[in-house]
């Protein structure tokens, strides 16, 4: 059986994952959820001879923080450039007044063959044997909470067979409770890339107990000079361990992650 690979990248504290699909054929198809900067991404496409895949699938910004666009517009244009098919984008329709946002709306909008989707919760996309569900944002988008723009993060559970993967970009309370309340069915995954680089504003009790990972995976950096706890706060790593997640990796210590899922559930990690 063929196996999904998910790369999530050693970055600092900021995001950039890299998904090889499973096929049945030889193809090579990928997907990107965020990308914090293009040459680190380019650079490491290019290491594992994924910078001309066959077909990017899609493309998902969860949310417009520059920690997690800053080199989306530069990748699409690489692909565009490489004459690589980029087949969808989903973008959380939060509008960042930054040039960076505007940019890269503006290039979606010059190349409109590239399907444009603002995903609310609920919608599902069946890329072959991978399921793609939005959890969140809710419509509206959240507005008045704490961060409106972590809170309008596209919130993804990818599913193949058995394995659950969940992406939740820098999710916040308001965001969780959200996906407490309306998608409690879908709440349980295997692994977790844990949000908001493990802040303590990214980790909301009810909703990691409903997910119930057994690996997490933080995109952050070493705290240990950081007065306010840094990214992973202390407390979300020490949540995670009272709720028994038995393997929990973080960027900073593990360097770039790669997990490797079966269909029936199996997830194995390995890093440099
Ligand atoms: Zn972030």
């Amino acid at each position: 059986m063929p196996v999904l690979r998910t790369h999530i990248l050693n970055v600092g504290r900021a995001d950039t994952i890299i998904l090889e699909l499973p096929r049945d054929d030889n193809k090579k198809v990928i997907g990107i959820i965020d990308c914090c900067d293009f040459a680190l991404t380019k650079q490491y496409l290019e290491r594992k001879g994924l910078d001309k895949p066959d077909l990017v699938q899609f493309m998902v910004a969860t949310h417009p923080h520059y920690d997690h666009i800053g080199g989306m517009q530069e990748l699409l244009e690489m692909f565009v450039n490489n004459g690589t098919e980029v087949y969808m984008f989903l973008d959380s329709g939060y509008e960042h007044t930054s040039l960076t946002y505007e940019n890269l709306m503006q290039f979606l909008i010059d190349h409109p063959n590239i399907i444009t989707w603002y995903p609310r919760t609920g919608l599902q996309v069946l890329f072959g044997r991978l399921n793609v569900r939005v959890l969140s944002p809710p419509e509206p988008i959240p507005t008045g909470t704490a961060s409106d723009c972590n809170n309008a993060s596209i919130v993804l559970l990818l599913t193949y067979g058995s394995s659950k993967l969940l992406f939740a970009g820098d999710a916040q309370f308001t965001n969780w409770s959200h996906c407490c309340v309306s998608q409690q069915d879908f709440l349980k995954a295997q692994v977790l890339k844990v949000s908001h680089h493990g802040s303590k504003h990214g980790t909301f009790l009810e909703a990691l107990e409903a997910i119930n990972p057994r690996i997490a995976v933080v995109s952050g950096e070493n705290n240990l000079n950081d007065p306010n706890g840094g990214f992973p706060h202390p407390l979300t790593v020490e949540t995670m361990n009272e709720l028994g997640v038995t393997e929990v990796y973080c960027t900073y210590q593990h360097n770039d992650i790669i997990i490797e899922s079966q269909a029936n559930a199996r997830h194995s990690v390995t890093h440099l």
